[in-house]
């Protein structure tokens, strides 16, 4: 590695910030209110990374505009709600977090457009004391993308199977009113405003431009980077950290126009989004049987884990788990594209709907959070294997319901069948016979599950018990609102596969955001914020949030070392 003394630089900034997710953008538009010049390098041609495609949620414990919508809640509460997970809530970065949350929300709320707002229901993860329901997550506020004109070509468009009518974004309060739009007159006018907007949109845009989740978050941050002028370099990628005796004073970054080494005099923050699909941090990290599929952009390929390792950085591997997944049902369509479900909220906790292994046996509460489903997989995946399983069901739940792509009330279910997407049969041992499972055992399955529907009480694995099952469950079913027996045929089953939604195995950080050497000194001018960092909360998943939160709050934290503020946001430690 040249030394800075040999080198040639090719410019130079005070602040430079490798990858434009939440991450990575909250620390330019932080770094530069702060008075520092800042230079944001983004290797694809957009803006958003994973976040773009995310919902956007953040787990801010304790925030004032909770408070406000009337839904308070308190850091102390959250504090012990993470004791009960982590078995011990008391180190730094914690501290950090919780403290620097609220004024976080509070300093993007008055110094640019980034805002957010609870639902009035968002619950936690894991029923444990200090858990909330309502008052902790807050999501983006949905934002106009026509407000950036040419630019908003430049914010990275959500899923396409999260969107319908060829480019309409739909979020959670959508879906009843297109699923019924003629059930009330409230869903007619929703479903009407909805597609008379949408039209009009794609008169002159190439999708939808009423954005939200994360889509708004991204596109609010990207209005302010250039309201303030950032320079946002596309299409250039880091290469290389440039070290100087024991400070990293640059980078190297590929360029259309070649290779350039650019000099940062207070820092560089690495926010390239964690592990990806870099094969070798997933062969490394990754348990077998989940490398296959990522939902990260393909630009996300681990680069400043791997860049901050080689100037001796350290990869925290003492983690619950290596990432946080997401059960997702694959389907090539008939245009070649791969579409990699994720199967968050729609399906799973719905009354009707159960998960089986290779041999015809249930393995967990499908209800409970994605990341707890996979890892129930994961557990369980010895012999017989639960990698895939089978999410299985009657007719009338994908009336209901859908199940994965197939939206629902979806009649023709032929182009998902021919596909080896969905399978059907009319007998319980007919789709036995079709998911490579045991008849006898599925069909006993369904018995038992049918007896837990009638008494509403799953002895086996609590489905339907805690607020979140709750919440994801069908409110007017009775007496459970996540059961409901198996009907009569046919049946349907879809396979789903672990893929990690982020990744919690990144670079040791301390509470600035700083990047920790192998003696677990800092190591100075280096920042890592979002998945490039190891995960806050050691690789659980406490509840909605929980990734894109720490990505901003920790981003705040190290634009504001840099330019020398922090200390002015002191931490009670209790
Ligand atoms: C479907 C889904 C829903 C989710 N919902 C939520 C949610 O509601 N709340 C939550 O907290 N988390 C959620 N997550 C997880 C969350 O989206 C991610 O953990 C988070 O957005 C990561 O942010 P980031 O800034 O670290 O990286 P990203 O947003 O992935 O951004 C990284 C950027 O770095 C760029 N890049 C990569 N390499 C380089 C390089 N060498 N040089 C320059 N640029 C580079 C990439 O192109 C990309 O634009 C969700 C994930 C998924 C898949």
């Amino acid at each position: 590695m040249p030394t800075c003394d040999e080198r040639r630089w090719d410019g130079e900034t005070d602040l430079l910030v490798i990858g434009a997710g939440a991450g990575g953008m909250t620390a330019a538009l932080v770094g530069t209110l702060e008075g520092l010049q800042v230079v944001l390098c983004e290797k694809s041609d957009c803006v958003g990374g994973t976040t773009a495609t995310s919902a956007g949620s953040v787990w801010i414990p304790g925030s004032r505009q909770s408070e406000a919508a009337g839904t308070p809640d308190s850091t102390g509460a959250a504090k012990n709600y993470l004791a009960g997970l982590l078995g011990d809530a008391s180190d730094e970065r914690l501290a950090a977090y919780l403290a620097s949350g609220p004024v976080v929300l509070d300093y993007l709320e008055s110094r640019s457009s980034v805002i957010f707002s609870p639902p009035p229901v968002h619950p936690d993860y894991h029923d444990l004391p200090g858990a909330a329901v309502g008052g902790r997550a807050l999501g983006a506020v949905s934002f106009d993308g026509r407000l950036l004109g040419t630019d908003f070509a430049r914010v990275r468009p959500p899923r396409r199977e999260f969107m319908v009518l060829g480019g309409m974004m739909v979020g959670k309060n959508d879906i009843a009113p297109l699923v019924a739009p003629f059930r009330t007159w409230s869903n007619f006018r929703h479903v009407i405003g909805l597609i008379a907007r949408h039209a009009r949109d794609r008169l002159g845009f190439k999708r939808g431009t009423r954005l939200i989740m994360g889509n708004a978050l991204v596109a609010r941050l990207l209005h302010d980077l250039r309201r303030l002028a950032i320079d946002i370099r596309f299409h250039t990628a880091l290469k290389e950290l440039i070290k100087s005796g024991d400070q990293i004073v640059g980078a190297v970054l590929t360029t259309p126009t070649g290779e350039i080494a650019l000099r940062a005099r207070k820092g560089v923050v690495l926010a390239t989004g964690g592990i990806g699909w870099s094969t070798e941090l997933r062969e490394r990290l990754l348990p077998e049987g989940t490398r296959r599929y990522s939902l990260s952009p393909d630009t996300n390929t681990g680069d400043g884990i791997l860049a901050g390792e080689r100037i001796s950085g350290e990869i925290d591997r003492n983690l619950d788990s290596a990432a946080l997944w997401m059960p997702s049902s694959v389907m090539t369509q008939p245009d070649g594209h791969l579409s990699v479900f994720p199967h968050i909220m729609l399906d799973r906790a719905k009354p009707g709907l159960l998960a089986v292994d290779a041999s015809g046996r249930r393995f967990v509460n499908e209800a409970n959070s994605y990341h707890d489903f996979v890892q129930g997989m994961l557990r369980s995946n010895r012999s017989p294997a639960s990698v895939p399983s089978h999410l299985v069901c009657d007719r009338r739940f994908i009336a209901d319901y859908g199940i994965g792509l197939v939206h629902p009330g979806t009649r023709n279910l032929r182009r998902f069948i021919e596909a080896g997407y969905l399978f059907e049969a009319t007998s319980i041992a007919g789709l036995a016979a079709a998911i490579g499972a045991d008849g006898d055992a599925l069909c006993r399955t369904i018995e038992r599950y049918n007896r837990y529907a009638e008494a509403g009480v799953d002895e086996e694995f609590g489905r339907g018990a805690s607020a979140l099952n709750r919440f994801n469950g069908d409110a007017q079913n009775k007496p459970n609102p996540c059961l409901r027996p198996i009907g009569p045929g046919p049946y349907y089953a879809v396979a789903v596969w672990p893929a990690d939604l982020a990744s919690s195995a990144g670079l040791r950080t301390d509470s600035r955001g700083r990047v920790l050497g192998s003696g677990g000194a800092p190591l100075k001018g280096l920042y890592a914020a979002g998945a490039d960092a190891a995960s806050l909360f050691r690789g659980t998943y406490p509840g909605p949030g929980t990734m894109i939160g720490p990505a901003m709050v920790f981003a705040w934290r190290a634009a504001m070392d840099a330019a020398g503020a922090l200390d002015n946001y002191p931490i009670a430690m209790d």
